[in-house]
């Protein structure tokens, strides 16, 4: 006989990992203020203490993965120290790495320590609804999706809940327990708090401005009306929540001075933008390959060529048409400037520059290209990746697991008879479910892992260091959910079901053949009557070359 758990010890444990936790974000938090302005002193010491306070803790309370964290966090800033408390690229992209380990660690839905039957540290929603029946109904969607959601039927609850614990979010009824009484509640709630909370206002009417901009007032960001959708709710507390994976900028720097060049790194580095310096302009297209910078910064004159020539032949390669080039010179001759940036440059920025200027510069630059770039490799549906891109990605990370001996497993996922929800709710309602799977994916994988939207109702995942029969039981797991998500519709409610097939690298398949297998899988499921995974695992022997030989010609 196992003995049983002791309530209080588990109490005791979860009392522990939250400390552990909220020490932890407040690392991230100091982390990412160095992204949004320069990097001072004050900052550094601010990141160090909380980085030994979480070190402290973790040690004590024996979570050693963040132990692990600070320690190399520590190491990383004694570095820093060490260089006169200067970032370098290198210091930057691995403190970076660091931290965006430490954003995964006991925050997220499936990771450890959901698994020791803790329960989840995510913080819940509060959602307070006038229909009180409406509003459990939408907590428990949003718990489908992976959130936490609390529903609250009172003044006085609302008050002992936010007495215990603070919550992710507020969805708020303006009429909440009376007409223009949920409005107040909230105005007043803000105005007592130092950090104000996510606010999202609901009416069941379309309202007046008055109404409206009382809302702004109370510090409300979303005034949702109508009918509150879970999946397109959860999308709007995602971006309102969210703590940003940021991923630091790339600068080349292509100048042949190495003076001026280092002092532009150190301004950029400053920053936390990560820089290369090219002194040999002859090199640019090699280095560009290699290093995929965000941006690029030139020299105008320089020996071997100008800066507007090579401008002009980065601009010959497809793959660098939209990365914006900044020249940095000192020519102060305008019509010279005009000329420089009628040919493929973007910008013109005289030496001496504030680094302020340059910093700015360079970071609204790099944030609307990389914007761009996601919208040439997304769907504009789903935001999920395209049909060419998640190809692409699963041929790179298949290259990467071969190189690095880690296993990866791919999927393909197709709605089942789909065009019936088409034929008697309309396409609207298709795009609606096309939608919230793309969601519900997003919500429930890993961030590590790819999600493309493939055809119409189709859909692929790319699972680095994943084996088959884990990519399996994520999957499958996500399909019984997924059935369960109820879209209001009339008469009744509709809901959806998926098939799908998951295969892992082997030796013998490359990523094309993967999506081949992946798709006989997937068929196989849907043969097998849908709603259900199947695996397969690539055979090679001589019958299977030859059966597929065979398959090929009789396409
Ligand atoms: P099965 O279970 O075999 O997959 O049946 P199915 O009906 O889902 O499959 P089928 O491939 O016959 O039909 C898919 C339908 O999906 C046909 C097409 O009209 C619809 N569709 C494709 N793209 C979109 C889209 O973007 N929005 C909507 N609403 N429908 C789409
Ligand atoms: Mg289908
Ligand atoms: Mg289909």
């Amino acid at each position: 006989m196992t003995e049983p758990e002791d309530p209080s010890r588990d109490r005791l444990k979860l009392h522990f990992a939250q400390r552990v936790i909220h020490q932890a974000r407040q690392i991230l938090e100091v982390w990412q203020r160095l992204h949004q302005r320069e990097w001072s002193a004050a900052d550094m010491v601010e990141l160090t203490e909380a980085n030994l306070r979480l070190l402290r803790f973790a040690e004590r309370f024996e979570q050693t993965e963040h132990a692990q964290l600070a320690g190399s966090i520590s190491l990383c800033l004694d570095a820093v120290d060490a260089n006169r408390g200067r970032l370098s690229s290198n210091l930057i992209t691995e403190l970076n790495r660091l931290m965006q380990r430490l954003s995964r660690t006991g925050l997220r839905h499936g990771d450890r320590l959901e698994h020791t039957s803790l329960p989840p540290l995510r913080k819940p929603v509060y959602v307070m609804l006038q229909d009180h029946e409406r509003g459990d109904r939408l907590a428990k969607q949003l718990e489908f999706f992976g959130l936490s959601a609390l529903a609250l039927e009172d003044v006085a609850s609302f008050y002992s809940t936010m007495a215990e614990r603070h919550p992710a979010a507020i969805v708020m009824d303006v009429d909440f327990s009376g007409p223009g009484e949920g409005l107040k509640l909230a105005a007043k709630t803000q105005q007592e708090l130092d950090h104000k909370l996510p606010l999202l206002f609901f009416s069941n009417q379309e309202t007046d401005t008055p109404t409206r901009l009382a809302a702004v007032r109370a510090g409300g960001q979303e005034f949702l009306t109508g009918t509150l959708e879970a999946s397109s709710l959860l999308e709007k507390i995602e971006v309102l929540t969210r703590v940003a994976q940021y991923d630091p900028y790339k600068v080349l720097i292509i100048d042949d001075s190495r003076a001026q060049a280092v002092h532009t790194e150190r301004v950029l580095n400053s920053a936390g933008i990560v820089t290369r310096t090219l002194l040999d302009p002859i090199q640019a297209m090699a280095e560009l390959a290699e290093f995929q910078p965000d941006l690029i910064i030139l020299d105008m004159y320089m020996p071997g060529c100008t800066g507007t020539e090579l401008a002009k032949v980065i601009r010959h390669n497809d793959r660098y048409v939209s990365v914006p080039i900044i020249y940095l010179s000192a020519e102060d001759d305008l019509d010279k400037q005009l000329d420089a940036m009628s040919e493929g440059g973007d910008d013109f920025l005289t030496k001496p520059i504030k680094p302020r200027h340059l910093i700015t510069t360079v970071r609204n630059r790099a944030a609307r290209a990389r914007n761009l770039k996601s919208r040439m490799v997304r769907d504009s549906l789903t935001g999920l990746y395209n049909h060419t891109h998640i190809l692409q990605l699963l041929e790179d990370c298949s290259f990467r697991a071969r190189r690095e001996s880690k296993p990866l497993s791919f999927a393909m996922l197709d709605i089942d008879h789909f065009k019936r929800v088409n034929d008697t709710h309309g396409h609207p309602m298709g795009d609606r479910v096309i939608k919230s799977l793309a969601l519900f994916l997003k919500q429930r994988l890993r961030k590590t892992d790819y999600i493309g939207r493939y055809g119409g109702e189709e859909f692929a995942v790319v699972m680095p260091d994943t084996e088959l029969s884990s990519a399996y039981k994520v999957l499958d797991e996500i399909r019984q959910r997924f059935a369960e998500i109820h879209y209001p519709a009339q008469p009744v409610d509709l809901s959806c079901t998926f098939s799908a097939g998951v295969v892992e690298l082997s030796d013998d398949a490359d990523s094309l053949m993967l999506a081949t297998l992946a798709d006989d899988a997937l068929y196989r499921a849907k043969d097998a009557g849908r709603n259900q995974v199947h695996a397969g695992r690539l055979k090679v022997n001589a019958t299977f070359l030859e059966e597929l030989a065979d398959a090929v010609v009789l396409q």
